[in-house]
């Protein structure tokens, strides 16, 4: 199964927005609908806020 969908609640419903970082990371932050969940899509796998907020703190 490569259906990819909200990893709280399941919800194949989302927001996605396409975000790259000052160090030229690719990211996608995803919002979902159903249950608020947010977080942080990377080459297809889900990371959390924190993850990305420490990259994005490396890169200073
Ligand atoms: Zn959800």
């Amino acid at each position: 199964m490569s259906e990819q969908g909200c990893p709280e609640c399941g919800a194949a419903d989302f927001i996605r927005i396409d975000l790259t970082l000052a160090d030229d990371t690719e990211v996608t932050f995803c919002s979902c609908h159903r249950c608020e969940n947010r977080w942080w899509d990377k080459g297809g796998k889900a990371l959390p806020l924190d993850a990305v907020l420490k990259l994005a703190r490396k890169s200073k």
